[in-house]
């Protein structure tokens, strides 16, 4: 069986996704912006499928992507950018590894034509993380990455683009070797003051990557990425709260930030792919091992998935409630054959599991084999057992509660009681890791 992701899709062994920017309504683009905009994405993430099918790895590909959105006019990045309040080109970009935390970044460049593969040298090719202004474009010389002169950058007034502000690129990757790398490139806000810098240069605001968690890359008023510190909040509600990345995704986009200032893309170390906006649109697309390739210039709901919850309360998806009923019923079946052994089988294998029943707790899968074993030495004593009235209750996207009623014939003497048991999702599948079973009335006496 394929292993599942926390989406609960097939993992795939590689995944790209990338944006050109949130914001701007697509809805009112004429049909020339609605193309330009559609082949520049499909070109560069093409590109970037094609690399990683190859076997390219995860920090290549971000480069390549995003210096393909960079030469491309249609995007506020390397040769598209905005102009400053003073007429001029200041150019952000910032890119990370997730297998190691490395990361470089660039900001008001002025003359470097791809800023991305200057941030990657400043990582791999200095101390620093950030260089910025002058000395940026000139370590960009003494690097032999190409300048450029001023009018090159002058495209995006050709086009006479009315909605200017809007087409910064970024690009997120888990590579077949399971590394994560992520990298974002911008000519910042329309008629910014010189000097402004944006979040797409900032580490932990408008990039991160770690390989234990995910890789981002955001799109939107990067003053407001910067101060909720986004891009590192998707990866800290993953590796502290336990969020999938769906869910960590969601709460930025629904909760810390307003409405209208931006989008995120972002991917898990398992290949979820997220792709979110709270703008009217963002232009974005993904790509992965298992076939799928889209693009989209904004999605449906933001991109926020039916199933997300976050909190509690929200049903589970009816996929893990079938997984786990079934393995439920599979355990009656196992016990009314007399196998106890197998029926332990969906307990969790761990010195952890907690076992409660008549006011006594039995820590530890070995131990609570033993007590059953102990109480129910053969197949006349455990009799026949049936369960009734499951009732599930999601405890997040990984987790869930399960009561029910279950029933027990031994010589002519029903018993009955109830019983909580709570699941967590691991790779291999569902897990009780906590069963409290009673009587009724239970053992302690209590109704
Ligand atoms: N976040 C970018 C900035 O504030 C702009 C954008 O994504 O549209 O510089």
């Amino acid at each position: 069986m394929p292993l599942l992701n926390s989406s609960g899709n097939e993992t795939p062994s590689w995944a790209i996704v990338i944006h050109g920017g949130a914001g701007g309504d697509p809805q009112k683009w004429n049909d020339a912006k609605t193309k330009i905009r559609r082949t520049g994405l499909n070109r560069a993430l093409t590109a970037g499928r094609d690399a990683l099918a190859q076997g390219g790895n995860a920090l290549d590909t971000v480069e390549l992507v995003i210096r393909i959105l960079e030469d491309d006019a249609a995007f506020n990045a390397g040769r598209g950018a905005v102009l400053t309040k003073a007429g001029k080109v200041e150019l952000d970009a910032s890119i990370m590894d997730g297998r190691t935390g490395s990361c470089g970044a660039v900001a008001g460049l002025t003359a470097t034509q791809n800023p991305i593969s200057l941030a990657r040298r400043v990582m791999t090719e200095t101390p620093h993380v950030l260089l910025a202004g002058k000395g940026a474009d000139e370590f960009a010389k003494a690097q032999q990455v190409p300048l450029v002169a001023p009018d090159y950058f002058l495209s995006r007034n050709r086009v006479a683009d009315n909605e200017p502000h809007f087409g910064t690129v970024g690009c997120v990757v888990l590579d077949s070797k399971g590394d994560l790398a992520a990298g974002t490139s911008t000519g910042g806000t329309s008629k910014k003051l010189p000097g402004r810098v944006g979040d797409s240069p900032i580490v932990g605001a408008g990039t991160y990557a770690a390989n234990d968690t995910c890789a981002v890359s955001g799109t939107g008023v990067g003053e407001e990425y910067i101060r909720n510190s986004v891009a590192y909040d998707v990866a800290a509600q993953m590796r502290y709260a336990d969020r999938n990345i769906d869910d960590a995704v969601s709460k930025i986009m629904r909760q810390t930030l307003d409405a209208g200032v931006g989008g995120i893309i972002a991917i898990s170390k398992d290949g979820t792919i997220v792709m979110q906006h709270n703008t009217p649109g963002m232009s974005c697309g993904a790509a992965n091992s298992t076939g799928r390739f889209e693009t989209h210039l904004g999605l449906e709901r933001g991109g926020e998935p039916l199933k997300s919850d976050g909190n509690s309360n929200t049903p589970v998806s009816s996929d893990a409630e079938n997984a786990i009923s079934e393995l439920i019923l599979q355990q009656v079946v196992d016990w009314n054959r007399g196998d106890i052994d197998a029926f332990m089988k969906p307990y969790w294998h761990s010195d952890e599991l907690t076992f409660s029943s008549g006011g006594k707790v039995t820590r530890g899968y070995e131990k609570t084999l033993a007590g059953y074993k102990e109480r129910y030495p053969d197949k006349q004593t455990m009799g026949a057992l049936a369960f009734e009235k499951l009732e599930y209750q999601s405890l997040g996207s990984k987790a869930m509660q399960v009561l029910g009623i279950w029933k027990l014939e031994r010589d002519n003497q029903p018993l009955e009681g109830r019983f909580t048991l709570i699941l967590r999702q691991f790779p291999e599948g569902w897990k009780i890791v906590h069963d409290h079973t009673s009587k009724t009335p239970d053992e302690t006496g209590n109704p």
